[in-house]
């Protein structure tokens, strides 16, 4: 049959989404479904980007399907995931539903916050959510924004990075996703913990506030910093999802003091402060105050998720399981050279337990397999036909793999 592809979207015909011909062009079944809502549907007020987003998604996920997809890429973490699924879900409905009702009372935005340990998958929980429902998204770090004047990056030009994200297309960006990794670190100073920042974290606090809560923002855009004879374009912040990340180092003794201040009074039966067990799912907004973050921001961001810290356990499901895991990437590597690759038991175990004394979570899987992986990849296509078995002694000894041979191929 001849490629045919819908003039609308540019999709290819297939079972699920069949063309209709017409003089010289095709339509597909989605772009129908889209049109028939922007010709009789009660969504008047549909934009082009609305139409783009009900291409994708037609009816929006449920909660249910969003965090199915999510354990697709993410490993454990199953609050934070519930969380962050309902949060999206209400947040697109608030966007594309609100109105359906008669009903005036105004839905607002769900935000969300991430707490968790570096490299405990916040930055991939953003990513995956962005590749779900095909939204641009762009990632920003808190650290490198300064209020106008200073010397850094102005908070708009975040916004910038989400225009870039959505190829120009500005009713695209104002529906994407923006996530601000570092937010712990521009809390403002407080009396027990040092920060060294030469401009107080709280006039970046107030900056961002402005564009969380949603209001229209002229932004350069090129990025860089704003000069006076520039075109601006404006942006309107108020359907864009903020996902915030943190580490919250110091977290916990704000959490013990609490703690060691309610039990106060109930005698002895109580654990004391120091044996009390607190976790980072007892964050409430009044300890985010306590740390330094302004009231104001703290209340756009409703939606607070703690991510747990990665356990051995979970580091070797997160080498083999997901989707893309790194194992599966490397056999594929090796398979394009006709080699098999198996990773022993023990040695995916070492490779967990170098990664858990690195302190830097699953992010340190990745550099571990690079310097096993190296001499191996590099000796690589000389043994096609054969398979490769790495064992615990490649990853703590740095001894060589066993070489199998699995056919007469080999040709080193
Ligand atoms: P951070 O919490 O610092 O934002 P990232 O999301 O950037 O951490 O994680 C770094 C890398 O570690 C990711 O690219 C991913 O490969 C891996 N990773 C971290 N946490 C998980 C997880 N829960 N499940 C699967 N992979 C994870």
């Amino acid at each position: 049959m001849k490629d045919r592809h819908c003039s609308f979207c540019g999709t290819h015909e297939s079972d699920a989404n069949p063309l209709i011909a017409g003089n010289d062009a095709y339509i597909c079944k989605n772009c129908v479904f889209s049109a028939y809502k922007i010709m009789f549907g009660d969504e008047e007020a549909l934009t082009e980007a609305d139409y783009k987003l009900v291409e994708h998604v037609g009816e929006l996920m449920t909660p249910k399907e969003i965090n199915a997809f999510l354990g697709e890429y993410i490993i454990g973490q199953e609050r934070a995931r519930k969380l962050l699924s309902v949060a999206v879900y209400n947040h697109y409905k608030r966007i594309f539903k609100q109105h359906d009702l008669d009903d005036d009372t105004e839905i607002a935005k769900s935000n969300v916050l991430l707490i968790g340990p570096t490299g405990s998958g916040k930055t991939l929980m953003a990513q995956t959510i962005a590749r779900i429902l095909n939204v641009p998204l762009a990632i920003a770090d808190a650290t490198s924004l300064t209020e106008a004047g200073y010397v850094g990056e102005d908070v708009e030009n975040i916004l910038t990075k989400l225009l870039q994200a959505a190829d120009g297309d500005v009713e695209r960006a104002q529906q994407g996703i923006l996530f601000i990794d570092e937010i712990d670190k521009i809390a403002r100073m407080s009396e027990n913990r040092s920060i060294t920042r030469d401009v107080s974290g709280e006039g970046v606090q107030q900056a961002l506030l402005k564009i969380i809560e949603g209001s229209v923002v002229n932004i350069p855009p090129k990025g860089g910093r704003k000069h006076p004879n520039q075109d601006f374009i404006a942006m309107d912040t108020s359907n864009i999802l903020f996902i915030c990340g943190g580490a919250f180092d110091g977290m916990q003794e704000i959490l013990k003091r609490k703690a060691g201040k309610n039990v106060l009074g109930f005698g002895h039966e109580k654990k004391s402060t120091a044996e009390q067990e607190v976790t980072m799912e007892m964050v409430e907004p009044d300890d985010l105050v306590h740390y330094g973050l302004i009231p104001e921001l703290i209340g756009r961001l409703p939606v607070i998720a703690s991510l747990n810290e990665i356990s051995e356990e979970d580091m070797i499901r997160i080498l083999t399981e997901p989707k893309n895991s790194l194992i599966r990437q490397y056999a594929k590597l090796f398979a394009i050279d006709s080699v098999k690759l198996t990773f022993e038991d023990d040695a995916l175990r070492a490779i967990a337990a170098k990664a858990k004394v690195r302190k830097t979570g699953a992010r340190g899987l990745r550099s571990i397999l690079e310097e096993t992986m190296i001499d191996i990849m590099y000796e690589l296509p000389d043994y096609s036909g054969y398979e490769v078995v790495i064992t615990a002694e490649c990853i703590t000894e740095g001894e060589k793999p066993l070489y199998i041979k699995t056919d007469d191929k080999k040709s080193a």
